[in-house]
C-alpha cells in the first residue's frame, strides 16, 4: 500500500564533484529495487549536481530553505529557487532545530512555503533524551506535529512525508529498537489520522537515528515503519545501497 522511502540526509558532506559520482552510483543501484523509492538530501551547492546525476527514480531535495519566498535575507534560500531545481526539501531536522534554534512555529511556516512552492516535505519530529526520560515524547511528537502542519489542508497532505528522529539517536550509534521506533510512528500515523482521515494510511512516516546495515532489518519490520532518514550509512555508496538492498527484500 505504502512504498518505502530511503532517504540519505548528507548534511554538511560532499560537494558538487562528490556528489555527482555518489548520486549516480546510487541511483543505479536504486534501479534495480524499484519497490523502494530513494532520495538524497544533498548540500545547496551541490543539488544541480547531484540533480543531473541523478538517472532514474532517485530523486534529489535540500536540506532547508528559508519560510519567505524572496527579500533581504543574506545568505538564505527561497522555496521558490529551489522548485526550480529539485521536487524535495527536509524541514524541522533535529540540527535545525537544536543547533540552529528553529521553533515547531518556524518550521511550520517553511512547510506552507514548501508547499506553495509546489515542494514535497520531509518533515522530522522527535524527543531528546531528557523528554523520553520524563516520559513526554508522544507528548513532544504530537506538538511538533500540530506546529510543522498547521497550514496543511487535506489536499496537500500527500506531499508530506514525517521522518521520526528521537535526537539522542542521531549520530550517536545508539538506535530506537523496534518497540520505541515502532510506537512512534505509530501515534505519527494517528495523529495524522486525527487531522487527515484515511489520508493517514497513504502517509509515510520514517524512522532515523543511527540507522546502519546491521540494525536496519529489525527496524524496518515494524509496521508503522515506511523507510529511513538516514544520516552516516548514507555518506557511502555501499552502505546505502546495501540498506536499500534490505528494505526491497522486506
Ligand atoms: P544518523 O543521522 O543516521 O547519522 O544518525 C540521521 C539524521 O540525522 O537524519
Amino acid at each position: 500500500m505504502r512504498t518505502p522511502l530511503m532517504a540519505g540526509n548528507w548534511k554538511m558532506h560532499h560537494g558538487p564533484a562528490a556528489a555527482a559520482g555518489l548520486t549516480a552510483e546510487i541511483g543505479a543501484a536504486a534501479d534495480s529495487h524499484p519497490g523502494v523509492d530513494v532520495a538524497l538530501f544533498v548540500p545547496f551547492v551541490s543539488l544541480t549536481a547531484a540533480v543531473g546525476a541523478a538517472a532514474g527514480r532517485l530523486r534529489v531535495g535540500a536540506q532547508n530553505a528559508h519560510e519567505r519566498m524572496s527579500g533581504a535575507f543574506t545568505g538564505e534560500i527561497s522555496c521558490d529557487m529551489l522548485a526550480e531545481i529539485c521536487p524535495l526539501v527536509l524541514l524541522g531536522h533535529s540540527e535545525r532545530r537544536h543547533l540552529y534554534g528553529e521553533s515547531s512555529a518556524l518550521i511550520g511556516k517553511k512547510v506552507a512555503a514548501a508547499l506553495e512552492s509546489g515542494l514535497e516535505v520531509v518533515l522530522c519530529v522527535g524527543e531528546t533524551l531528557d523528554e523520553r526520560e520524563s516520559g513526554a515524547t508522544l507528548d513532544v511528537v504530537s506538538a511538533q506535529l500540530a506546529a510543522g502542519l498547521a497550514s496543511v489542508d487535506d489536499g496537500q497532505i500527500s506531499r508530506i512525508t514525517i521522518a521520526y528522529e528521537p535526537v539522542w539517536a542521531i549520530g550517536t550509534g545508539r538506535n530506537a529498537s523496534l518497540h520505541q521506533a515502532g510506537e512512534a510512528c505509530r501515534a505519527v500515523r494517528e495523529r495524522i489520522r486525527d487531522g487527515y482521515g484515511d489520508a493517514a494510511d497513504l502517509l509515510r512516516v520514517l524512522y532515523g537515528g543511527s540507522v546502519n546495515t546491521a540494525n536496519w532489518a529489525e527496524i524496518a519490520a515494524g509496521p508503522d515503519v515506511d523507510g529511513a532518514l538516514v544520516g552516516g550509512a548514507s555518506l557511502e555508496a555501499e552502505s546505502f545501497i546495501r540498506l536499500i538492498a534490505i528494505t526491497a527484500t522486506g
